[in-house]
Protein backbone atom coordinates (compact mmCIF):
# COMPACT_ATOMS: atom_id res chain seq x y z
CA UNK A 1 0.00 0.00 0.00
CA UNK A 2 2.23 3.09 -1.49
CA UNK A 3 0.48 6.50 -1.04
CA UNK A 4 0.36 9.80 -3.04
CA UNK A 5 3.38 11.41 -3.29
CA UNK A 6 3.41 13.96 -0.88
CA UNK A 7 6.22 17.11 -0.25
CA UNK A 8 7.53 17.77 2.93
CA UNK A 9 8.72 20.99 3.56
CA UNK A 10 11.45 22.22 6.25
CA UNK A 11 10.68 24.82 8.44
CA UNK A 12 13.69 26.84 8.43
CA UNK A 13 14.06 30.15 11.30
CA UNK A 14 10.72 29.77 12.27
CA UNK A 15 11.62 27.01 14.87
CA UNK A 16 13.96 29.56 16.57
CA UNK A 17 11.01 31.33 17.67
CA UNK A 18 9.85 31.15 21.22
CA UNK A 19 6.43 31.88 22.27
CA UNK A 20 4.88 33.34 19.18
CA UNK A 21 6.44 30.59 17.45
CA UNK A 22 2.69 29.58 16.81
CA UNK A 23 2.45 33.22 14.67
CA UNK A 24 4.66 32.20 12.45
CA UNK A 25 3.72 28.65 11.63
CA UNK A 26 0.18 29.86 11.25
CA UNK A 27 1.25 32.35 8.58
CA UNK A 28 3.67 29.93 7.02
CA UNK A 29 1.06 27.02 6.67
CA UNK A 30 -1.49 29.65 5.17
CA UNK A 31 1.16 30.92 3.03
CA UNK A 32 1.67 27.40 1.68
CA UNK A 33 -1.63 26.31 1.20
CA UNK A 34 -2.62 29.77 -0.61
CA UNK A 35 0.46 29.18 -2.91
CA UNK A 36 -0.48 25.22 -3.74
CA UNK A 37 -4.16 26.59 -4.96
CA UNK A 38 -3.36 26.92 -8.40
CA UNK A 39 -1.52 23.08 -8.56
CA UNK A 40 -4.37 21.38 -7.69
CA UNK A 41 -6.25 20.35 -4.41
CA UNK A 42 -4.19 19.95 -1.34
CA UNK A 43 -4.17 18.71 2.35
CA UNK A 44 -1.64 20.89 3.79
CA UNK A 45 -0.89 20.21 7.52
CA UNK A 46 1.99 20.69 9.84
CA UNK A 47 3.51 18.21 12.65
CA UNK A 48 7.12 18.72 14.12
CA UNK A 49 8.35 20.93 11.85
CA UNK A 50 7.34 20.13 8.71
CA UNK A 51 4.31 21.01 6.59
CA UNK A 52 3.10 17.85 4.69
CA UNK A 53 1.52 18.65 1.74
CA UNK A 54 -0.44 15.72 0.55
CA UNK A 55 -2.64 15.81 -3.11
CA UNK A 56 -6.32 15.01 -2.49
CA UNK A 57 -6.85 14.52 -5.78
CA UNK A 58 -5.63 12.66 -8.88
CA UNK A 59 -5.32 15.84 -11.12
CA UNK A 60 -3.02 17.53 -8.78
CA UNK A 61 0.25 18.92 -10.70
CA UNK A 62 3.17 17.95 -8.28
CA UNK A 63 5.66 19.39 -10.40
CA UNK A 64 4.47 22.78 -10.38
CA UNK A 65 4.10 22.19 -6.93
CA UNK A 66 7.20 21.50 -5.97
CA UNK A 67 8.72 24.39 -7.60
CA UNK A 68 5.80 26.37 -5.90
CA UNK A 69 7.07 25.20 -2.57
CA UNK A 70 10.62 26.11 -3.38
CA UNK A 71 9.49 29.92 -3.47
CA UNK A 72 7.72 30.10 -0.21
CA UNK A 73 9.82 32.27 2.17
CA UNK A 74 10.15 30.28 5.61
CA UNK A 75 10.84 26.73 4.46
CA UNK A 76 14.59 26.16 4.35
CA UNK A 77 14.12 22.34 2.19
CA UNK A 78 11.86 20.84 0.19
CA UNK A 79 11.54 16.70 -0.80
CA UNK A 80 9.23 14.66 -2.71
CA UNK A 81 8.61 12.00 -1.03
CA UNK A 82 6.20 9.02 -0.41
CA UNK A 83 4.87 7.85 2.05
CA UNK A 84 4.33 3.70 3.21
CA UNK A 85 3.83 1.64 6.35
CA UNK A 86 6.69 1.69 8.60
CA UNK A 87 7.89 -1.54 8.21
CA UNK A 88 10.93 -2.08 6.34
CA UNK A 89 9.92 -4.26 3.66
CA UNK A 90 7.22 -1.44 2.73
CA UNK A 91 10.10 0.68 2.99
CA UNK A 92 12.22 -0.78 0.54
CA UNK A 93 9.47 -1.92 -1.74
CA UNK A 94 8.21 1.74 -2.04
CA UNK A 95 12.05 2.73 -2.31
CA UNK A 96 11.97 -0.02 -5.64
CA UNK A 97 8.60 1.53 -6.68
CA UNK A 98 9.28 4.95 -6.75
CA UNK A 99 13.22 5.52 -7.19
CA UNK A 100 13.86 3.09 -10.10
CA UNK A 101 15.15 6.10 -11.83
CA UNK A 102 17.69 7.18 -9.23
CA UNK A 103 18.81 3.90 -9.12
CA UNK A 104 18.66 3.34 -12.69
CA UNK A 105 21.85 6.37 -12.96
CA UNK A 106 23.91 5.78 -9.43
CA UNK A 107 26.51 3.17 -9.35
CA UNK A 108 26.61 3.40 -5.06
CA UNK A 109 23.63 4.23 -2.96
CA UNK A 110 23.16 4.01 0.96
CA UNK A 111 20.27 4.43 2.96
CA UNK A 112 20.00 7.26 5.83
CA UNK A 113 17.09 7.22 7.78
CA UNK A 114 16.01 10.08 10.44
CA UNK A 115 13.78 8.13 13.18
CA UNK A 116 11.82 11.07 14.37
CA UNK A 117 8.77 8.91 15.95
CA UNK A 118 11.21 7.83 19.14
CA UNK A 119 8.66 5.02 19.93
CA UNK A 120 9.76 3.02 16.70
CA UNK A 121 11.04 -0.04 18.02
CA UNK A 122 14.16 -0.40 15.38
CA UNK A 123 17.00 2.06 15.79
CA UNK A 124 18.10 4.32 12.97
CA UNK A 125 20.97 2.47 11.95
CA UNK A 126 18.55 -0.91 12.03
CA UNK A 127 16.42 0.88 9.94
CA UNK A 128 19.20 2.17 7.12
CA UNK A 129 21.12 -1.80 7.41
CA UNK A 130 17.52 -3.32 6.96
CA UNK A 131 15.90 -1.26 4.07
CA UNK A 132 19.37 -1.32 3.00
CA UNK A 133 20.04 -4.84 2.49
CA UNK A 134 16.69 -5.09 0.73
CA UNK A 135 17.78 -2.41 -2.08
CA UNK A 136 20.77 -4.08 -2.48
CA UNK A 137 18.86 -7.59 -3.48
CA UNK A 138 16.72 -5.68 -5.94
CA UNK A 139 19.43 -3.26 -7.33
CA UNK A 140 22.58 -6.23 -7.94
CA UNK A 141 24.23 -3.66 -10.43
CA UNK A 142 24.32 -0.63 -7.68
CA UNK A 143 26.75 -1.20 -4.59
CA UNK A 144 26.30 -0.22 -1.18
CA UNK A 145 28.82 2.68 -0.27
CA UNK A 146 28.44 4.45 3.26
CA UNK A 147 30.76 6.75 2.20
CA UNK A 148 30.69 8.88 -0.88
CA UNK A 149 27.60 7.52 -2.58
CA UNK A 150 26.00 8.86 -5.72
CA UNK A 151 22.50 8.02 -4.62
CA UNK A 152 21.48 8.56 -0.63
CA UNK A 153 18.25 7.19 -0.13
CA UNK A 154 16.11 8.74 3.14
CA UNK A 155 14.29 7.66 5.08
CA UNK A 156 11.95 9.13 8.03
CA UNK A 157 9.89 7.53 10.24
CA UNK A 158 7.03 9.74 11.33
CA UNK A 159 4.40 9.42 13.80
CA UNK A 160 1.61 9.07 10.79
CA UNK A 161 3.62 7.20 8.17
CA UNK A 162 7.30 6.48 6.94
CA UNK A 163 8.45 8.26 4.32
CA UNK A 164 10.85 7.78 1.43
CA UNK A 165 12.33 10.06 -1.01
CA UNK A 166 15.94 11.29 -2.76
CA UNK A 167 18.21 14.22 -1.29
CA UNK A 168 15.78 17.58 -0.35
CA UNK A 169 16.89 20.59 -2.70
CA UNK A 170 16.71 24.24 -0.83
CA UNK A 171 13.79 25.62 0.04
CA UNK A 172 13.89 29.81 -0.12
CA UNK A 173 14.63 30.56 3.45
CA UNK A 174 13.97 33.51 5.13
CA UNK A 175 10.33 33.68 6.95
CA UNK A 176 7.14 34.13 6.22
CA UNK A 177 5.81 36.92 4.21
CA UNK A 178 3.46 38.89 6.51
CA UNK A 179 5.27 37.88 9.32
CA UNK A 180 6.92 41.20 9.69
CA UNK A 181 4.32 43.52 8.59
CA UNK A 182 3.88 45.39 5.08
CA UNK A 183 6.29 47.79 3.58
CA UNK A 184 6.14 49.48 -0.05
CA UNK A 185 9.04 48.62 -2.74
CA UNK A 186 9.58 51.39 -5.32
CA UNK A 187 10.44 48.84 -8.20
CA UNK A 188 11.78 50.55 -11.41
CA UNK A 189 12.66 47.96 -14.58
CA UNK A 190 16.47 47.85 -13.73
CA UNK A 191 18.21 45.22 -12.12
CA UNK A 192 18.71 46.16 -8.21
CA UNK A 193 14.70 46.78 -7.12
CA UNK A 194 13.11 43.69 -7.80
CA UNK A 195 16.24 42.06 -6.07
CA UNK A 196 15.98 45.13 -3.28
CA UNK A 197 12.17 43.38 -3.21
CA UNK A 198 12.68 40.13 -2.97
CA UNK A 199 15.18 40.55 -0.07
CA UNK A 200 12.78 42.29 2.62
CA UNK A 201 10.13 39.55 1.52
CA UNK A 202 12.52 37.21 2.11
CA UNK A 203 12.83 38.97 5.98
CA UNK A 204 8.75 38.61 6.25
CA UNK A 205 7.46 41.83 4.61
CA UNK A 206 4.45 41.95 2.71
CA UNK A 207 4.82 44.54 -0.21
CA UNK A 208 2.92 46.27 -1.85
CA UNK A 209 5.08 47.63 -5.07
CA UNK A 210 5.04 51.59 -6.39
CA UNK A 211 5.96 52.31 -10.16
CA UNK A 212 6.38 55.31 -11.61
CA UNK A 213 5.63 56.11 -15.44
CA UNK A 214 6.39 59.19 -17.33
CA UNK A 215 4.05 59.05 -20.80
CA UNK A 216 4.85 59.31 -23.88
CA UNK A 217 8.45 59.70 -22.39
CA UNK A 218 8.30 56.06 -21.29
CA UNK A 219 6.72 53.50 -22.93
CA UNK A 220 3.13 51.06 -22.68
CA UNK A 221 6.08 48.32 -23.21
CA UNK A 222 8.15 49.75 -20.08
CA UNK A 223 5.35 49.36 -17.64
CA UNK A 224 4.70 45.85 -18.74
CA UNK A 225 7.73 45.01 -17.90
CA UNK A 226 7.75 45.95 -14.47
CA UNK A 227 4.37 44.18 -14.34
CA UNK A 228 6.36 40.96 -15.19
CA UNK A 229 8.79 41.43 -12.74
CA UNK A 230 6.46 42.66 -10.28
CA UNK A 231 4.24 38.60 -11.17
CA UNK A 232 7.48 37.26 -11.43
CA UNK A 233 8.41 38.40 -7.46
CA UNK A 234 4.93 37.27 -6.62
CA UNK A 235 6.20 34.04 -6.88
CA UNK A 236 7.71 34.90 -3.42
CA UNK A 237 6.08 37.47 -2.11
CA UNK A 238 2.36 36.46 -2.77
CA UNK A 239 -0.38 38.21 -4.20
CA UNK A 240 0.47 42.08 -4.57
CA UNK A 241 -0.28 45.48 -5.86
CA UNK A 242 1.21 47.67 -8.32
CA UNK A 243 0.57 50.89 -7.80
CA UNK A 244 1.38 53.08 -11.05
CA UNK A 245 1.48 56.17 -10.35
CA UNK A 246 2.06 59.01 -13.21
CA UNK A 247 5.20 61.20 -12.92
CA UNK A 248 5.56 62.77 -15.98
CA UNK A 249 4.15 66.67 -14.54
CA UNK A 250 6.40 66.37 -11.96
CA UNK A 251 9.22 65.28 -14.31
CA UNK A 252 8.88 68.44 -16.87
CA UNK A 253 7.85 70.62 -13.85
CA UNK A 254 11.59 69.84 -12.03
CA UNK A 255 13.51 70.56 -15.70
CA UNK A 256 11.25 73.62 -16.27
CA UNK A 257 12.50 75.13 -12.62
CA UNK A 258 15.42 73.57 -11.24
CA UNK A 259 19.02 73.68 -11.75
CA UNK A 260 19.78 71.01 -13.73
CA UNK A 261 22.60 69.03 -11.37
CA UNK A 262 19.82 68.59 -8.87
CA UNK A 263 17.26 67.10 -11.68
CA UNK A 264 17.47 63.49 -10.13
CA UNK A 265 17.41 64.00 -6.15
CA UNK A 266 14.94 66.04 -6.81
CA UNK A 267 12.86 63.44 -8.69
CA UNK A 268 13.75 61.14 -6.36
CA UNK A 269 12.68 63.22 -3.67
CA UNK A 270 9.19 63.07 -4.81
CA UNK A 271 9.67 59.14 -5.64
CA UNK A 272 10.06 58.98 -1.52
CA UNK A 273 7.01 61.08 -0.54
CA UNK A 274 4.57 59.73 -3.25
CA UNK A 275 5.66 56.45 -1.79
CA UNK A 276 5.46 57.61 1.62
CA UNK A 277 1.86 58.66 1.02
CA UNK A 278 1.03 55.30 -0.49
CA UNK A 279 2.22 53.73 2.85
CA UNK A 280 0.87 55.91 4.95
CA UNK A 281 -2.86 54.54 3.13
CA UNK A 282 -1.61 51.08 2.74
CA UNK A 283 -0.95 50.94 6.41
CA UNK A 284 2.91 50.00 5.53
CA UNK A 285 5.53 50.94 8.04
CA UNK A 286 8.44 51.21 5.69
CA UNK A 287 9.95 51.93 2.51
CA UNK A 288 12.33 49.82 0.33
CA UNK A 289 14.45 50.76 -2.69
CA UNK A 290 17.26 49.20 -4.60
CA UNK A 291 19.98 52.20 -3.94
CA UNK A 292 23.64 50.73 -3.81
CA UNK A 293 26.53 52.79 -2.00
CA UNK A 294 27.94 54.57 -4.09
CA UNK A 295 26.77 53.07 -7.78
CA UNK A 296 25.74 56.30 -9.30
CA UNK A 297 25.93 59.83 -8.38
CA UNK A 298 22.25 59.70 -6.75
CA UNK A 299 23.73 56.95 -4.55
CA UNK A 300 26.67 58.67 -2.61
CA UNK A 301 26.07 59.28 1.09
CA UNK A 302 25.47 62.88 0.46
CA UNK A 303 22.65 61.85 -2.09
CA UNK A 304 21.05 59.29 -0.24
CA UNK A 305 20.64 62.02 2.99
CA UNK A 306 19.09 64.16 0.62
CA UNK A 307 16.47 61.68 -0.66
CA UNK A 308 16.15 60.56 2.48
CA UNK A 309 15.32 63.83 3.83
CA UNK A 310 11.98 64.27 2.12
CA UNK A 311 10.29 61.39 4.32
CA UNK A 312 10.19 59.91 7.88
CA UNK A 313 9.64 56.58 7.54
CA UNK A 314 12.33 54.08 7.47
CA UNK A 315 14.14 53.27 4.08
CA UNK A 316 15.45 50.01 3.75
CA UNK A 317 18.16 49.87 0.94
CA UNK A 318 19.08 45.71 1.40
CA UNK A 319 21.91 46.57 -1.69
CA UNK A 320 23.04 49.39 0.05
CA UNK A 321 26.85 47.07 0.75
CA UNK A 322 26.47 44.86 -2.09
CA UNK A 323 28.62 44.63 -5.10
CA UNK A 324 27.10 44.98 -8.85
CA UNK A 325 27.88 41.04 -9.32
CA UNK A 326 26.38 39.95 -6.16
CA UNK A 327 23.23 41.67 -7.02
CA UNK A 328 23.36 40.08 -10.33
CA UNK A 329 24.09 36.54 -9.14
CA UNK A 330 20.99 37.37 -7.10
CA UNK A 331 19.05 38.43 -9.53
CA UNK A 332 20.13 35.53 -12.06
CA UNK A 333 18.80 32.77 -8.90
CA UNK A 334 15.81 34.64 -8.64
CA UNK A 335 14.63 34.90 -11.95
CA UNK A 336 14.79 38.65 -13.01
CA UNK A 337 17.67 38.82 -14.34
CA UNK A 338 16.32 37.78 -17.93
CA UNK A 339 13.64 40.59 -17.74
CA UNK A 340 15.44 43.10 -15.95
CA UNK A 341 18.18 43.70 -18.90
CA UNK A 342 14.93 44.33 -21.40
CA UNK A 343 16.43 47.67 -22.73
CA UNK A 344 13.65 49.57 -22.27
CA UNK A 345 13.61 53.58 -21.11
CA UNK A 346 12.80 54.31 -17.26
CA UNK A 347 11.57 57.36 -16.21
CA UNK A 348 14.74 57.79 -14.26
CA UNK A 349 16.57 57.98 -17.35
CA UNK A 350 14.35 60.26 -19.37
CA UNK A 351 16.02 63.31 -18.21
CA UNK A 352 18.93 62.62 -16.91
CA UNK A 353 21.48 65.79 -16.19
CA UNK A 354 24.68 65.48 -18.23
CA UNK A 355 26.86 66.67 -14.49
CA UNK A 356 24.78 65.69 -11.96
CA UNK A 357 25.74 67.11 -8.33
CA UNK A 358 27.63 64.07 -6.76
CA UNK A 359 27.99 65.83 -3.45
CA UNK A 360 25.10 67.27 -3.18
CA UNK A 361 24.58 69.80 0.23
CA UNK A 362 21.11 68.86 1.42
CA UNK A 363 20.14 72.96 1.52
CA UNK A 364 21.05 73.52 -1.90
CA UNK A 365 18.70 70.68 -2.78
CA UNK A 366 15.75 71.74 -0.65
CA UNK A 367 16.19 75.15 -2.33
CA UNK A 368 16.06 73.63 -5.87
CA UNK A 369 12.76 72.19 -5.09
CA UNK A 370 11.55 75.00 -3.12
CA UNK A 371 11.02 76.80 -7.10
CA UNK A 372 7.99 73.84 -7.24
CA UNK A 373 4.72 73.25 -5.51
CA UNK A 374 5.68 69.98 -3.97
CA UNK A 375 2.09 69.50 -2.85
CA UNK A 376 -0.01 70.21 -5.60
CA UNK A 377 1.99 68.31 -7.39
CA UNK A 378 2.37 65.39 -5.44
CA UNK A 379 -2.20 65.49 -5.11
CA UNK A 380 -1.75 65.51 -8.79
CA UNK A 381 0.19 62.18 -9.12
CA UNK A 382 -1.53 60.52 -7.09
CA UNK A 383 -4.93 61.23 -8.40
CA UNK A 384 -4.09 59.42 -11.09
CA UNK A 385 -2.80 56.33 -9.64
CA UNK A 386 -3.77 52.81 -10.79
CA UNK A 387 -3.33 49.44 -9.39
CA UNK A 388 -2.81 46.54 -10.71
CA UNK A 389 -3.05 43.64 -8.86
CA UNK A 390 -0.37 41.00 -9.51
CA UNK A 391 -0.17 36.87 -8.65
CA UNK A 392 1.82 33.54 -8.86
P1 LIG B 1 17.23 49.80 -10.37
O1 LIG B 1 18.14 48.78 -10.94
O2 LIG B 1 16.34 49.27 -9.33
O3 LIG B 1 16.52 50.60 -11.43
P2 LIG B 1 19.25 51.80 -10.20
O4 LIG B 1 20.56 51.38 -9.68
O5 LIG B 1 19.06 51.94 -11.67
O6 LIG B 1 18.16 50.83 -9.58
P3 LIG B 1 18.07 54.38 -9.89
O7 LIG B 1 17.50 54.23 -11.24
O8 LIG B 1 18.82 55.58 -9.52
O9 LIG B 1 18.98 53.16 -9.48
O10 LIG B 1 16.91 54.23 -8.83
C1 LIG B 1 17.18 54.01 -7.48
C2 LIG B 1 15.98 53.33 -6.87
O11 LIG B 1 14.83 54.17 -7.02
C3 LIG B 1 15.59 52.04 -7.57
O12 LIG B 1 16.31 50.95 -7.10
C4 LIG B 1 14.13 51.95 -7.25
O13 LIG B 1 13.93 51.45 -5.93
C5 LIG B 1 13.70 53.40 -7.28
N1 LIG B 1 13.18 53.75 -8.63
C6 LIG B 1 13.86 54.25 -9.67
N2 LIG B 1 13.05 54.45 -10.74
C7 LIG B 1 11.82 54.06 -10.36
C8 LIG B 1 10.53 54.00 -10.99
N3 LIG B 1 10.36 54.38 -12.26
N4 LIG B 1 9.49 53.56 -10.27
C9 LIG B 1 9.67 53.15 -9.00
N5 LIG B 1 10.84 53.18 -8.35
C10 LIG B 1 11.91 53.63 -9.01
MG1 LIG C 1 17.13 52.20 -12.58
Amino acid sequence: MDGQETLLLKLGEVVLKGLNRRFFEDRLLSNVSRRMRSCGQFHTTLRQSIIYVEPESGDCDMDAAYAAACQVFGIVRVARAYPCPKDPEAIARTARARLGDAFARAGSFKVETKRADKRYPLNSIQISQTVGGLLAEAFPAVRVDVRHPDLTVYVEIREQAAYVHVPAVPGAGGLPVGTAGRAVSLLSGGLDSPVASWMMARRGLELDLVHFVSPPYTSPQAQEKVLDLARHLSAYCGRMIVHIVPFTHIQEEIRRNCPEAYFTLVMRRFMMRLSERIAQRAEAKALITGESLGQVASQTLKALCATEDAVSLPVFRPLIGMDKVEIIHLAQRIGTYDTSILPYEDCCTVFTPRHPAIRPELEEVRKAEAALDVDALTGEALSGEEWVRVKP
